[in-house]
């Protein structure tokens, strides 16, 4: 580059459809918000990696998505925002995405009695999202699936031999389960990764999610397979966090599912502290290969999370990961300050790479 800063070598896989997808804001208790999970953080990420090679997604088989999702979520998804306008309801009552208002809670059902698929273009949302805040508009569904095929794409250039490869993915991914949507997520695109390196590998598979968010979809994914061990550092539930209702340090999933909640207000030292325990309980469950869930909104200043890792952090934790030695997929989540979010993305790619180096690995 000339400037005197590093110069990454981690393939960066990219695909211009994120663009189609604009939630168009969040409705957060019952109300119109602007959200934070835009299409400018895509590209702020790309500009802040442009002496990466860069790769183009290539269009994957369905086959890519159903090894982690149900057909039924895949079908909803791919004509949602079809069904909705067809019923009018971009008219009346001019609800310009789509809402779920009624959702199949399990206090509904009587036992043995399970939920119907609604007829109604407005009920049939509630079946498969699990909040109100995951809008689809027009292009939602070729965004999303574009992105499980940035995923993918970077597992197979680590399978060809790349030692690492980074999926800037959008929409993210890792709230979303095999049948459900929810968090700004619709398809699983770490889970797909780690799917498609799983089938490569052989051996093992890890996910490790340093999201500030706890990844209860890929937790859920694969919280009966032996062959994918997943963990999770987060910010604590039990403190009032986002997804609330599980991402707790017992779920363990009989030993293959491991999660860390941090107190908010956690900074480097307990959050690393962290990652370097959910590296040393991979590399002990004997993974082969690695995605990283790499969300940045841990960061000190992003709006939607109260932990408060530096940039150095983000550095020190990619250090840790790839001193694991292993082939790495990191697969984009959160991050939603988008004055850092490309900065901190570099960082994290630097120190994989230079945690490689320090293993005398594969890099
Ligand atoms: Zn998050």
């Amino acid at each position: 580059m000339g400037d005197g800063r590093p110069r990454l070598s981690t393939p960066v896989v990219w695909t211009d459809l994120h663009r189609l997808h604009e939630p168009g804001g969040e409705v957060w208790v019952g109300v119109r918000t602007p959200g934070t999970e835009v299409p400018e953080r895509a590209d702020r990420i790309r500009s802040a990696l442009a002496d990466a090679p860069i790769v183009e997604a290539r269009p994957q088989r369905e086959e890519a998505v159903l090894a982690v999702h149900d057909a039924a979520l895949l079908d909803y998804l791919a004509s949602a925002w079809d069904d909705w306008e067809a019923a009018g309801l971009t008219r009346d009552p001019g609800q310009d995405r789509v809402v779920p208002y009624i959702f199949p809670h399990p206090a509904l059902f009587s036992p043995g009695v399970s939920p119907a698929l609604p007829a109604a273009a407005s009920a049939r949302g509630g079946r498969f999202a699990f909040d109100t805040m995951t809008l689809i508009g027009p292009g939602t569904w070729e965004a999303a699936r574009a992105a499980v095929d940035t995923a993918v794409t970077a597992a197979d250039l680590v399978l060809a031999g790349e030692p690492a490869a980074y999926a800037c993915c959008r929409p993210p991914g890792h709230h979303a389960t095999r049948s459900g949507f929810g968090g700004s997520c619709y398809l699983n695109n770490a889970a797909a990764a780690a799917a498609r390196l799983r089938a490569g590998v052989g051996g093992k598979v890890a996910v490790i999610d340093i999201d500030a968010h706890h990844g209860n979809g890929t937790q859920a994914i694969f919280y009966e397979d032996p062959s994918v061990l997943v963990g999770s550092v987060h910010v604590d539930p039990g403190a009032g966090w986002f997804p609330h209702f599980l991402g707790f340090a017992e779920e363990t999933g009989g030993g293959t599912n491991s999660n860390v909640p941090l107190a908010p207000g956690s900074g480097d030292e307990a959050w690393l502290e962290a990652v370097r325990s959910l590296a040393g309980w991979a590399r002990a469950g004997g993974a082969e290969a690695l995605v990283v869930a790499l969300g940045v909104d841990a960061a000190s200043g992003d709006p939607e999370s109260p932990l408060e890792v530096t940039a150095a952090g983000f550095r020190a934790a990619g250090r840790e990961l790839g001193a694991l030695g292993l082939p790495t997929v990191l697969v984009q989540e959160g991050g939603y300050d988008l004055g850092t979010i490309g900065a901190l993305v570099r960082e994290v790619l630097l120190g994989v790479e230079e945690g490689a180096g320090e293993t005398g690995g594969a890099i």
